[in-house]
């Protein structure tokens, strides 16, 4: 399956497509997040970390770039390149350091670094929808394709 949509009504369902897309990922997958400011990029994120056993807040590592969680399964790196105004800090912070097969990295405000991220395995596009939020998910790799098959029951 290389693409799906859903519709989100409320903050609480990003939070389970986040819960639900983490339980799905395998190690070493990159998922790109794409929408507006408030689109949902973070509470989406929020989701994904807790299921992995994240517990506490999750915010927006705007002015830091990146923040590390260390979890039981293994590393996730949460981007948010927003304030990125040069891609080539990003080899200056070690890029490519982040995105190793052990760990999952999500990033918002990929098009901030674009010539210096790698290819994301999965993106999500998630744009304003009457009160709530639509996510637009397009796979780029058979881990990409294989995470949204599980997305099915969904
Ligand atoms: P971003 O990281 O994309 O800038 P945030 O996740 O920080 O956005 O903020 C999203 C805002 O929209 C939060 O206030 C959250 O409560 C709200 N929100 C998230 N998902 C939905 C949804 N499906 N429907 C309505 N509001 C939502
Ligand atoms: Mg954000």
């Amino acid at each position: 399956m290389k693409e799906r949509i859903l519709q989100l009504a409320n903050e609480e369902q990003t939070v389970a497509l986040g819960r639900a897309v983490a339980n799905a990922c395998q190690r070493g997958v990159v998922i790109n997040l794409y929408g507006d400011l408030g689109a949902g990029k973070t509470t989406f994120s929020r989701g994904f970390l807790q299921a992995l056993g994240h517990q506490g807040h999750v915010k927006s590592p705007t002015y830091t770039l990146v923040e590390p969680y260390d979890l039981p399964d293994g590393q996730v790196f949460h981007f948010d390149l927003y304030r990125l105004t040069d891609p080539e800090e990003l080899e200056f912070m070690g890029i490519r350091d982040y995105f190793s097969p052990e760990s999952i990295c999500l990033v918002e405000w990929p098009q901030q670094g674009k010539g210096f991220l790698p290819e994301a395995d999965l993106e999500l596009h998630l744009t304003y929808q009457d009160e709530g939020r639509q996510a637009h998910f397009i796979a780029f790799s058979a881990n990409g394709e294989s995470l949204l098959e599980e997305l099915q029951a969904l």
